[in-house]
């Protein structure tokens, strides 16, 4: 048999710290390994695989639109995509256009570009981007900046545009830090991911909102891991009364293929004029039809209402298994699909935590160290949410008699 782990760290880069198990097959909520075990997927590939994996409607657009075509450029008419730029307009601003690229990252890179863009056009004087503390937005470095043609870069950011961090839900810091320095724009994740599921409350949000409109700020919100269903709205913003100018796209929103984007409303869909940006891969039609698709399950097909319902399940059966370990869980953060248990744990034992549920098939990822994370398929069944509960509260009792 392959020593696949071995074969990983000789022949591919080690940028993360990956699970020793090789995967031969995903199966609705489900993962196998190369050894034949079965794990229940609570992570789904990190808010990727929102209708769990192989899912029929999913298989059957693969299917079809591989038989069409599957990649011709973005100089032709795309029309998977534009049913799905459509759609993704329709649902959010009812007005507005959309811009497609291949990943979160690209779409931040692209929202940078837009907002300078907006800047030129604007002249007001206002520069820079109001981030907040802990955010994750991305890891390219600005692939812009090695690109020495005035033609593509003379409106665009040279290296050092200002950035302005922000603790989340510090509202008079905001306010602060846009009166003092005259930002440009607002970028935040509604709740941050990677930073550790921290829910931004409404009212900092409504904040944001009305500050940006006051100072003439574009308000930009990344939907990247909260969109596409995660937290029980199509966009996570669509539970409060806010109006962003720009949402970012990604991760569910290819049905596992690799497709992201931005949706401008009206003020800002035209910034972008032929020249301005771009990219060969995007929008790919077969990304563009998996989106349909999901689009289809969530909308058409109810799957958004089941997977408000098992959020709500399991999250009363965690606030219930919380309740009755306050020594080991501190608390529950983020929304839906999107989860944060918070624990009183030392790093060491929360890894440990995550190796045992591992063992036990289940799949978990842990941020922030002590937190861990569940990111689970809309199409999570109520035994399912049993068997986690289940095994999660027999692991916890054995880390107190240990
Ligand atoms: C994952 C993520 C990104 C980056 O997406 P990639 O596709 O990994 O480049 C950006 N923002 C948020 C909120 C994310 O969760």
């Amino acid at each position: 048999m392959q020593n696949w782990q071995q074969l990983d760290q000789t022949y591919i880069m080690s940028t993360v710290t990956r699970y020793p198990i090789a995967i031969s097959k995903a199966e609705g909520n489900y993962l196998f390994d190369t050894e034949g075990n079965r794990y229940l997927d609570l992570f789904t590939g990190l808010a990727v695989n929102t209708l769990g994996h192989s899912h029929p409607r999913i298989l059957a657009a693969l299917e079809e639109q591989g038989h069409r075509f599957l990649h011709i450029s973005n100089l032709f008419l795309n029309p998977p995509a534009i049913r799905l730029a459509e759609r993704l307009v329709q649902h959010t601003f009812g007005h507005g256009k959309v811009y497609f690229c291949n990943s979160g990252a690209e779409a931040t890179e692209a929202a940078i570009k837009l907002i300078h863009k907006w800047i030129a056009r604007e002249r007001h004087g206002r520069q820079g981007i109001v981030v907040l503390k802990n955010s994750f937005h991305g890891r390219t470095l600005g692939a812009m900046r090695l690109t020495r043609q005035p033609g593509v870069y003379q409106d665009f950011p040279q290296p050092d545009f200002p950035i302005y961090e922000v603790g989340p839900n510090q509202v008079e810091a905001l306010v602060e830090t846009c009166r003092t320095h005259q930002p440009a724009a607002i970028l935040v994740e509604p709740i941050l991911g990677a930073g550790g599921v921290v829910t931004l409350k409404p009212t900092f949000l409504e904040a944001i909102d009305r500050l940006c409109k006051e100072e003439r700020m574009l308000f930009l919100i990344d939907e990247i891991q909260t969109g596409i269903g995660r937290t029980g709205k199509l966009f996570a913003y669509q539970h409060f009364s806010l109006s962003p100018d720009v949402i970012l796209f990604a991760k569910g929103i290819g049905g596992g293929l690799p497709l992201g984007g931005l949706i401008a409303g009206p003020d800002t869909a035209d910034l972008f004029q032929p020249g301005d940006h771009g990219t060969t891969f995007a929008p790919s039609p077969l990304s563009a039809a998996l989106g349909n698709a999901v689009l289809d399950v969530l909308l058409d097909e109810g799957m958004l209402e089941h997977g408000r319902q098992m959020a709500d399940h399991l999250w009363s059966e965690l606030h219930r298994l919380l309740q009755n370990y306050p020594q080991v869980f501190q608390g529950l953060d983020g929304r839906g699909m999107m989860l944060g248990i918070r624990t009183h744990l030392p790093a060491e034992q929360v890894s440990r935590l995550q190796r045992d549920l591992l063992t036990e098939g289940i799949l978990v990822n842990v941020t922030a160290k002590t937190v861990i994370r569940l990111l689970p398929p809309l199409t999570l069944t109520r035994e399912e949410i049993a068997f986690f509960i289940e095994t999660l509260e027999r692991l916890v009792v054995q880390t107190q008699t240990a």
